[in-house]
């Protein structure tokens, strides 16, 4: 059986370190990191996450700040909030929950925050940052990822990598990211043909679907990093990824399960973010 790779213990030491690092710039800076969360409406997984990125601030010992905006807030009113956390010199990062309520354009919002306190790394000016091999500030679940498989100590050179799925805030950045660490990229999507045999080529195998299950022991290449970023909820209601642990798990070198993978390292890559920006913006 491959080794698991334990996110909740590598989140806990990536969270220390930012406390450790938060206490450090008080006393040089006199002035604490601040994270600014925004939440619209009350879908309950979004008040999870929201509760948890805070409860992690406050872990690290970084200021926090929580706007919940009714269902029915305007789109203006909105951006008139993050207009105004813009300028706020006490607030360095600011992170709009998704999804926002039909009403409200998404990409507008995104826009509309400040690239230099865009923590979760989706501003276009971000975006093209990272595509260019600028300096800039990356998505937290990619981010997570890396470090994730960096923690297994494989080399990703002339690695071959997949990733499965191609979206702007996962797929697509993690395989950026795993180029720029020159691995051999292949991303497969809904349209790929035979997706077994695309994965069973991957010493590096990323998974960001949305289905459970999705992946099986067969498509699996033995030894194998595998990371599986998928959160869906099995029959009986419990949290699952989009890998079939069991089956996948018996072939990989290495795994991460659900939960205790992806999800605890995107809060503490957040928090890393948040460092990011407060850094960028005091020196
Ligand atoms: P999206 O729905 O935006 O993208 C899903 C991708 O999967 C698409 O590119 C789609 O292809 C592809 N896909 C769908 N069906 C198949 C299939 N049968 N075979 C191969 N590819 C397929 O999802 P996200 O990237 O936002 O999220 C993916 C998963 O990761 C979700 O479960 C989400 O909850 C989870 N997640 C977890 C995070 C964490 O912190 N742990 C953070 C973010 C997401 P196509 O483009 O062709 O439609």
């Amino acid at each position: 059986m491959g080794m698991i790779i334990d996110g909740k213990a590598i989140s806990q030491a990536v969270k220390d370190e930012v406390r450790a690092e938060v206490a450090e710039l008080e006393t040089k800076f006199g002035r604490k990191p601040c994270l600014c969360v925004i939440i619209v409406g009350e879908n309950p997984a979004s008040q999870v996450y929201v509760r948890n990125k805070v409860k992690a601030a406050e872990y690290t010992g970084m200021g926090s700040r929580l706007i919940a905006l009714p269902a029915e807030v305007s789109e203006e009113e909105l951006l008139a909030q993050i207009a105004a956390l813009n300028e706020d010199a006490g607030v360095d990062g600011i992170l709009v929950q998704l999804p926002l309520p039909k009403h409200i354009d998404e990409e507008k919002v995104i826009d509309a925050i400040s690239p230099a306190k865009d923590v979760d790394g989706f501003h276009a000016s971000n975006v093209a940052g990272l595509w260019l091999g600028k300096d800039c500030i990356v998505p937290c679940t990619p981010a997570g990822i890396m470090r994730l498989i960096d923690s297994t100590g494989v080399d990703l050179c002339g690695k071959t990598a997949v990733v499965v799925g191609r979206s702007n805030i996962v797929g697509k950045p993690v395989a950026k990211l795993l180029l720029d660490r020159n691995a051999t990229m292949t991303i497969a999507h809904s349209r790929t043909a035979d997706l077994g045999a695309v994965t069973r080529q991957a010493d590096v195998l990323v998974v960001a679907v949305g289905k459970a299950g999705l992946v099986t022991g067969d498509m699996v290449k033995p030894g194998a990093v595998v990371i599986d970023v998928g959160m869906n909820r099995d029959s009986a209601g419990r949290l699952c990824g989009d890998v079939d642990f069991t089956s996948c798990a018996d072939v990989a070198g290495w795994i991460t399960p659900v939960p205790g993978g992806v999800g605890p390292m995107t809060i503490a890559m957040l928090m890393k973010n948040t460092i990011r920006c407060y850094l960028q913006r005091i020196q």
